[in-house]
């Protein structure tokens, strides 16, 4: 159970979640975390009184540590800041938060320090997943997955007791705004219909991985990595209640499944409660009321993105980096508006082509793919 908890990414969907948990369970903040959000940071260090503040953009640390002058909180800037705070010697459980590959440093320093991980950022095991978790296994850290379907999955293996009793994973996915439509119509889309998710509000790297569907892509890398299960023991359902969150299909045909209404404070604040469960001001799930459950293929011609990201993960080594950091290029270009819908799947597919796959990665062939990928998007742009 957690007691004091640095959040990298305070300011995002995750974080600031995680901060109505604390206030809620009562946790110590010890250091928070964001890019350049000078207000909220602020408006949060005011509230919760963490020991540290970074903010990895360095002209908005120094305008915040002039505004924090009167408080005892220390401000740090620039991305060494994310590594200070995820070791943080009186934090136990590090949140990680943020969005995207910046994550990974962060969270192999916060295992080394032997931190609980609340790991929300999955692009960090996407990116590193064997790195990662060969890393928790060597230092003793606890992984508890953030991501709804993972701490579904999670919750649903607690009475397992051997790995090799699961037949295999189900992930459900909302099936994102676009469900439904042919590619014609999908290919029209916007940036503005990409961020009106039906059952989430999240923050808008995710939300557009969310309508092409690499979102459940590399979720199903997640589910690989954390659970060490090959992609046949992997599968995906369309389910647009986002009421079943995930299920785990046993040896013998059990299939058990966590169920509850959409709300991402309930598995952030079992990431801090577990082994146990406290009280929650979360919604009661009423299954007389709750829409009927559905459940549907997910349509991968509309949707390539998931099936490339099975692609990538049978390709093993350094594919899902690119794949990733490839995905990251292509959706900030999209957030821009400078690339259209099926640009994204046509750029990740060229990186994929162009940078070279290295298996047994080290950390440093991971970020050297990472940067190939991403020099194969923008030279496009
Ligand atoms: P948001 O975009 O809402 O928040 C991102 C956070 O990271 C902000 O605090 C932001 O700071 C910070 N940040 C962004 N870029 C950088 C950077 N380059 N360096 C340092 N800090 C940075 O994202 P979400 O909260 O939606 O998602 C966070 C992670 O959790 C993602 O990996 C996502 O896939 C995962 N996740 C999210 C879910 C959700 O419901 N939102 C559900 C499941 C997983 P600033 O405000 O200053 O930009
Ligand atoms: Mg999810």
């Amino acid at each position: 159970m957690s007691k004091t908890i640095s959040i990298l990414g305070s300011t995002g969907s995750i974080g600031r979640q995680t901060l109505d948990v604390a206030e809620q369970m009562g946790l110590r903040v010890a250091a928070i975390t964001a890019r350049s959000s000078v207000d909220r940071v602020e408006e949060q260090v005011r509230k919760f009184r963490p020991s540290l503040a970074v903010l990895t953009d360095e002209a908005a640390a120094r305008d915040l540590a002039v505004r924090l002058a009167d408080t005892g909180t220390k401000v740090i800037g620039g991305p060494e800041g994310l590594l200070e705070a995820a070791v943080l010697p009186e934090a136990d459980t590090v949140v990680t938060a943020v969005v995207g590959m910046v994550g990974l440093k962060p969270t192999l320093a916060a295992i080394e320090a032997k931190k609980r991980i609340a790991l929300a950022n999955k692009e960090t095991l996407v990116c590193a997943g064997q790195l990662v978790m060969d890393a928790a296994d060597r230092f003793g850290a606890e992984i508890v997955p953030v991501d709804s379907e993972h701490s579904a999955i999670f919750q649903c293996v607690q009475g397992c007791r051997d790995r090799r009793e699961i037949r295999r994973l189900i992930l459900t996915c909302s099936g994102g705004p676009f469900y439904g439509m042919t590619r014609e119509e999908a290919g029209r889309m916007t940036r503005a219909d990409a961020l009106r998710h039906p059952n989430w509000t999240m923050g808008p790297k995710i939300t557009v991985d969310c309508a092409t569907l690499m979102n459940k892509g590399l979720e199903v890398i997640e589910a690989m990595r954390l659970y060490r299960l090959p992609l046949s023991q992997v599968s995906v359902v369309i389910h647009r209640q986002s009421i079943v969150h995930s299920l785990v299909e046993y040896r013998d045909g059990a299939v058990l499944a966590q169920l509850g209404t959409p709300d991402m404070r309930l598995p952030i604040r079992y990431a801090m409660t577990y082994p146990n469960r406290g009280e929650s001001p979360a919604e009661s799930l009423d299954l007389l009321t709750c829409p009927p459950l559905t459940f549907a293929q997910p349509d991968r011609e509309v949707f390539p993105c998931l099936s490339m990201a099975e692609e990538a993960a049978e390709a093993g080594g350094t594919a899902c980096a690119v794949l990733n950091a490839a995905n990251e290029a292509a959706v900030e270009l999209f957030l821009a508006e400078k690339i259209g819908f099926y640009d994204i799947p046509r750029l990740v597919a060229l990186a994929r082509e162009q940078v070279d796959v290295r298996q047994d990665p080290a950390l440093e062939d991971i970020l050297a793919a990472d940067a190939a990928a991403r020099d194969v998007v923008r030279a496009r742009f």
